[in-house]
């Protein structure tokens, strides 16, 4: 899903600049702006403080025919930001109680004459006068409504939130008139509303939507899209680490670190398969002679013993939880205090989510991935059919095998380009955020650079071109395709005479790489030249499974003087040339 492909990609970039002085978007603006823009659905927009909301109406009112109309409790905000837009050139009014009569004449002249994109009005406007109510119905019947915006919309509801959270500088105290702001549906059906707030639990949501008369988020074609920031929660300390080569010494790591940093306490080993759930089970129960209490939950087991999985392991009579991702739909154990993910998961949304079940009481938890470059095209060829899953997998690959980005910071910039991301995979209460764009200093690439741990850079040309021309020479092939570890060993220098490659390896730029990286290196430097479209990943399919083949990806025409059809990217997404 390409957000550049949208028609008003360009201007949008060009009027964030020219009106707002931004350059890059905060998580999650660019997809609410776009969701604002490319259909009519009503949106629930929840970011922290400071998160940015103002720019997800404001981009869109800007770029839009009409006018968006924008309800705030707030008098002191609403001046401030109708200066600063009238600042950046941006026709903005706004009526409050304190307004004269000739500003809301003027104002209203404003309206009729369809000059304005933006006001800012006090609920009360809504709930009380009548003249205004007529006017916006004029409006209305134009077709020049363009949305109506509500903000701090929690004040709509009255179950279980805090009204202290938001400091009203009204004269009268204006939370009745929130309430009387279901009107607004009634009398503008086909008005879109954004509603927006900082502070919102999963009930809360729900009674704004409802009151608002919102469209329900469960249809899909026409229902409200709800967007969340992703979170930093401070007390998850994620880290990489690399997966040793034998099942036994990843088990021995495992129940040694366990051992050391969580003895007794609770938490969960993610694997790819059920298979591989019970081999690491039984092989940790095994190394630490039973003293980790181990069970295993996948989707085959029978509901009661799904059952008492879970009871045993909210009772902390089980230790660990060897499990696909079934397992965590519903649980609910605050102290879980670490995830390990025996191999990466599919997407770095399924990451984050599936690693943000640890530490829900607040206190310090680990999150820990364990990576090995072969695991990755173990996963794509398993969402080979997924819309974008191969895409999903490098993203994943792109976490793994950084180094340097502090996990938090990379999360961020994750979110805040994809546009499919929405609160159905984040909901739940807010934990503390901290300020966005702040490394975390806790995840391993942060405590790397407080270390002054020295990353060192080595030169991989020699290999780019190794593996590029041995996955040219091969492309052809239907009886020898090259699978990675094939791969791997014809760049090793091993079976590659067998192979009839022996000129290539006469050329100055392909050598053989013996002795100079691991099998997990070379894995990771392939998995790069995927990622950066060196190498192509190609699938070839039969009854039970499907392999991935290497072959000469859209970059490698840069560096190999190839022939039209000598790319035959058979998924058809590549760049032909
Ligand atoms: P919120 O309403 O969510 O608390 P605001 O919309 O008031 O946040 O934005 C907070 C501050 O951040 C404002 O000064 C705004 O100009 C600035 N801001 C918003 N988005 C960006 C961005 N993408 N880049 C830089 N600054 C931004
Ligand atoms: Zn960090």
């Amino acid at each position: 899903y390409d957000t550049t492909s949208f028609s008003w990609h360009s201007k949008l970039v060009e009027y964030s600049q020219k009106h707002f002085n931004i350059h890059s978007f905060r998580p999650l603006q660019l997809p609410i702006i776009n969701a604002a823009l490319d259909r009519k659905r009503d949106l629930f927009v929840v970011l922290p403080t400071g998160g940015g909301k103002s720019l997800c109406y404001q981009l869109p009112a800007l770029l839009e025919d009409g006018l968006t109309l924008v309800i705030s409790p707030l008098i002191s905000l609403i001046r401030d930001q109708c200066y600063h837009l009238e600042e950046a050139g941006v026709k903005a009014a706004y009526i409050i109680g304190a307004s004269t009569k000739e500003e809301v004449n003027q104002v209203q002249d404003d309206m009729t004459k369809n000059v304005l994109k933006l006001l800012y009005v006090t609920p009360e406007k809504i709930a009380k006068s009548k003249r205004f109510m007529t006017k916006l119905g004029k409006l209305y019947e134009n077709g020049n409504l363009a949305r109506i915006v509500i903000d701090e919309a929690h004040c709509c509801s009255v179950v279980g939130h805090d009204f202290r959270q938001v400091k009203f500088d009204h004269p009268k105290d204006c939370k009745p008139d929130y309430k009387k702001l279901n009107v607004l549906r009634t009398v503008f059906p086909q008005t879109p509303i954004m509603a927006l707030t900082a502070t919102c639990s999963a009930t809360v949501m729900n009674d704004v939507m409802n009151i608002l008369g919102m469209r329900n988020p469960s249809d899909p074609i026409n229902g409200a899209l709800v967007f969340s920031a992703p979170l930093h929660r401070p007390n998850l300390r994620y880290r990489v680490l690399p997966k040793a080569e034998k099942h036994e010494d990843v088990i021995k790591g495992m129940v040694k670190w366990i051992q050391k940093h969580h003895s007794g306490s609770s938490g969960i080993v993610y694997c790819l398969s059920k298979k591989d759930t019970h081999a690491v089970c039984e092989s940790i129960i095994q190394e630490s002679q039973g003293r980790i209490k181990c069970g295993v939950y996948h989707a085959d087991l029978f509901e009661d013993d799904k059952e008492e999985i879970h009871t045993l392991w909210r009772e902390n009579k089980l230790h660990v939880i060897v499990a696909t991702i079934a397992f965590g739909l519903g649980i609910n154990h605050p102290n879980c205090r670490f995830i390990i993910h025996h191999s990466m998961s599919k997407s770095v949304e399924g990451y984050y989510q599936e690693s943000g079940r640890a530490g829900r009481d607040g206190l310090p938890a680990d999150c820990i991935a364990l990576y090995r470059g072969q695991d990755a095209t173990r996963l794509t060829t398993l969402v080979v059919g997924d819309l974008n899953g191969k895409e999903n997998v490098y993203e994943m690959v792109r976490y793994a095998q950084d180094y340097r980005t502090c996990r938090k910071i990379f999360f961020e910039s994750y979110f805040s380009n994809d546009p499919t991301v929405s609160l159905s995979q984040y909901s739940g209460r807010l934990l503390n955020t901290t300020s966005m764009d702040q490394p975390c200093n806790v995840c391993d690439n942060c405590l790397r650079r407080h270390q002054g741990e020295s990353i060192i850079k080595k030169d991989i040309t020699m290999e780019t071109m190794t593996a590029v021309k041995i996955a040219h020479a091969t492309r052809k092939n239907t009886d020898d395709r090259i699978t990675m570890i094939k791969m791997i060993n014809y760049m090793r220098g091993r079976g590659h005479k067998k192979a009839g490659l022996e000129s290539l390896f006469k050329s100055e730029d392909v050598q053989s790489t013996k002795g100079k990286w691991t099998d997990a290196e070379l894995e990771m430097i392939l998995m790069r030249l995927l990622i950066d479209g060196y190498l192509w990943e190609d699938f070839h399919f039969t009854p039970y499974s499907s392999i991935s083949y290497l072959k000469p990806g859209p970059i490698a025409k840069q560096i190999l003087p190839l022939k039209k059809g000598d790319i035959d990217q058979s998924d058809g997404h590549g760049q032909v040339i």
